[in-house]
């Protein structure tokens, strides 16, 4: 008798109908002998809704009032729970719903952005024993100062693999609105096909450069617990194979590119003019990284006239603060002025099989330049390459990509 963990997201506990569905589903599966620990989502659009109420009441609600939007937000996964809970009791399976307090999922205290310390589970443990199906609801937990917190935009994901990761589970399985996890977006790129099979490096490079799919945390605690995470759809009966996540293996590597994901809201900074030498751009990077400004890309080149440019790419929401540091830091080095580029994607290009492939560099420029899409910014790691391109053109930029690389095409 296996122990697995499957979580819904919430497009798939979005009405009374689709509770009723995934409640046939888990009872199923219950009947055919597994243990199951079931974790949900808020109902569709209630995250959302419960976030539009709260700003109505108060500006700014996330920087001014985070343990009470937290106490609020935790509120839609507590109605899904409680929902699925009577469905599945009333299919003659028994059920039991648990909070993430209750579950004693122990994260920090950093209100709407938690990270899980440490999952205790020990009523979900006692529950199990017990003969039944242990519900919890996603995305939230308990600091040790016993306040109620959530994991951020997306969180349940974490939750799941983190309590499969705590309970030992033989896998994960994440259902959600596709059929597993895509060579890009299926809503942006209508050619995208379907990846069976894929690594937990390149999934997680995937998540972190803004596939919604899966949340990034959530890999990454798959990777490190070694929990096979499998991506599903809850509106299909058969489960079609979806996307087995799993350690890297054998024939996993021919394939140069895996899959694009892409990510609006950067911004590209310039400073021109400043002192030549190592000093200037580690004084740069020091004071953002002290105020807490996670900066991307890095580029430097060094003008005829003994100057220096310096280009970062930081995210939007990063940008008054960046702004400011950068004007304070130009005055104070001396250096001629600051461009500040707002409106930027950045499409990564994920695989492992393009690290020492020669010519992927060219196809990438050689494909958006047909199309006129000028490249803004580029950075490379083991597995990705990124570039920065006008929002506007996001979509274009991925289509563009996707087409060149032949991602769209039956794979041999
Ligand atoms: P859930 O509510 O089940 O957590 P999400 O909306 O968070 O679902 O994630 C599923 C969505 O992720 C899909 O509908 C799809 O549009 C989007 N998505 C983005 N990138 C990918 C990808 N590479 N493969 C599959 N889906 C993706
Ligand atoms: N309900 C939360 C959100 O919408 C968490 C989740 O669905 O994973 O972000
Ligand atoms: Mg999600």
């Amino acid at each position: 008798m296996a122990l697995i963990v499957q979580k819904y997201g919430g497009t798939s506990v979005g009405t009374p109908a689709r509770i009723q569905r995934v409640a046939d589903r888990v009872a199923r599966e219950r009947r055919a002998g597994h243990e199951l620990v079931v974790v949900v989502s808020a109902m569709a659009d209630t995250t959302d809704e419960l976030l539009a109420l709260a700003e109505r009441i108060s500006a700014e609600p996330r920087r001014r009032h985070p343990r009470e939007l937290d106490m609020l937000l935790t509120a839609g996964e507590r109605i899904a729970m409680a929902l699925l809970a009577m469905a599945i009791r009333d299919r003659d399976v028994e059920a039991i719903s648990l909070t993430g307090s209750q579950a004693a999922i122990i994260t920090d205290n950093v209100h709407t952005g938690a990270r899980i310390e440490e999952v205790r589970a020990t009523r979900v443990r006692e529950e199990l024993k017990r003969g039944r199906v242990v519900i919890v609801a996603g995305f939230q937990g308990v600091s040790r100062e016993r306040e109620v917190t959530t994991l951020g935009r997306g969180g349940s994901d974490t939750t799941a693999v983190a309590l499969a990761a705590a309970l030992g589970a033989e896998r994960c399985d994440i259902f959600t609105d596709v059929d597993g996890v895509y060579t890009a977006d299926p809503r942006r790129v209508p050619s995208a096909r379907r990846i069976p099979l894929i690594d937990f490096q390149e999934m997680v490079e995937l998540a972190t450069s803004g596939a919604q799919v899966l949340h990034p945390r959530a890999v990454e605690i798959g990777a490190r617990f070694h929990v096979p995470i499998r991506v599903l759809s809850s509106f299909r009966d058969d489960d079609g194979g979806g996307t087995l996540i799993t350690r890297k293996e054998h024939g996993m590597e021919h394939l140069a590119l895996t899959g694009l994901a892409s990510e609006s809201g950067h911004v590209r900074l310039v400073l021109r003019g400043l002192p030549v030498g190592m000093g200037a751009t580690a004084e740069v990077l020091t004071r953002l990284a002290d105020a807490g400004v996670s900066v991307d890309i890095v580029e430097q080149a060094d003008r005829a006239d003994g100057r220096r440019q310096l280009q970062i790419t930081v995210r939007e929401d990063a940008l008054a603060e960046a702004k400011q540091i950068c004007e304070r830091l130009i005055a104070d080095l001396e250096g001629e002025r600051l461009e500040v580029q707002p409106g930027l994607a950045r499409i990564a290009l994920v695989g492992s099989g393009m690290h020492d492939r020669p010519g992927v560099y060219a196809q990438i420029f050689r494909a958006l330049i047909a199309a006129g899409i000028e490249v803004h910014a580029l950075s490379a790691s083991a597995i990705s390459i990124a570039v920065l391109v006008d929002a506007e053109r996001e979509q274009e930029a991925l289509r563009v990509l996707h087409h060149a690389f032949g991602l769209g095409e039956e794979q041999p």
